[in-house]
This record gives structure tokens, C-alpha cells and sequence, in this order.
């Protein structure tokens, strides 16, 4: 990678950070990665990326890894992360933040709409999966 290439990079990933901050009202450097979010988080083993390494890989301007990330659409805004942080970042309008930026780039087009499965299958789910689905549609 040449000079001009890593200061494009750099500067590409510096939008994104100071993106992420005003769209999640977050501020990244906050984090000192102590790791509590990830600790209480109930769908941890389903995410390819925990909470924390969202959130430094968030500071580092990691635009391309985060928005390609199963994690930001297996989080269930639970808020538990966000009731754990020492330093009352909330993980969970970080990820919401990512989802957003990732459904403004048109890269989903498989999303679930609620109002398409029947009302047996409906009642099926579990209300977190609804609060969950309802949260992205309306991303
Ligand atoms: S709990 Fe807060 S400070 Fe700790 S790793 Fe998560 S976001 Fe960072
Ligand atoms: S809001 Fe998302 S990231 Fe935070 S604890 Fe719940 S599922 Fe995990």
C-alpha cells in the first residue's frame, strides 16, 4: 500500500469513526475495553464479533469488517450491554448505528418483515425476536 493509498484509507476510516459517534451518540475512545458488555451479552455465541471488538474495531474506522459483521444482526437490543459498561457507552446504539449505516447502503435486501409471516407464525416467535425485527425494519 503506497502513501496516498493509507492516507485515503485513513481518512475514509476517520468519516466513519465521526459517523458512527453522531448517529449513535456514543464516543468510541470511552472504551477501554474491559470486556463487561460481551460478559452479559445472551447472544454472544451466536455473533461472529463480540460487543467489545465492535466497539474497537468502531474506533479503528473498520467500516468494511463491521458492516460485512453477522453480529449487528444477531444483537436483540436487549440493552443489557449498555447496563453493564463502567463507562455508560451504549453498545447497543453503536451496533443500531451500524445496522442503520449498513441498510442505508442498500447491502441488505433479505431482511425479515413481520407483517408478511402469518399470525400463527407470528405468535410462534419469541416477543425478543419481534421487538428485535420491528428495531432493524425501522432502522
Ligand atoms: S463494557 Fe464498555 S468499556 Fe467495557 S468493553 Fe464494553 S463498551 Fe468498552
Ligand atoms: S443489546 Fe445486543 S450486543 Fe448488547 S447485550 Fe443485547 S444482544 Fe448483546
Amino acid at each position: 500500500m503506497n502513501n496516498t493509498t493509507l492516507r485515503l484509507s485513513s481518512s475514509i476510516g476517520s468519516a466513519f469513526v465521526a459517523k458512527v459517534e453522531k448517529v449513535s451518540g456514543q464516543k468510541l475512545l470511552a472504551c477501554y475495553q474491559c470486556g463487561k458488555c460481551s460478559a452479559g451479552c445472551p447472544m454472544a455465541a451466536h455473533m461472529d464479533i463480540l460487543p467489545n471488538q465492535i466497539v474497537r474495531m468502531a474506533q479503528l474506522g473498520m467500516q468494511k469488517q463491521l458492516l460485512a459483521s453477522k453480529t449487528i444482526w444477531t444483537c436483540v437490543s436487549c440493552l443489557t450491554c449498555n447496563s453493564r459498561c463502567p463507562k455508560d457507552i451504549r453498545i447497543a446504539e453503536i451496533i443500531e448505528s451500524l445496522r442503520q449505516t449498513a441498510l442505508h447502503n442498500g447491502q441488505r435486501d433479505d431482511r425479515l418483515n413481520i407483517m408478511e409471516l402469518s399470525p400463527a407464525a407470528r405468535g410462534d416467535l419469541p416477543p425478543i425476536a419481534m421487538i428485535s425485527a420491528m428495531r432493524k425494519l425501522t432502522s
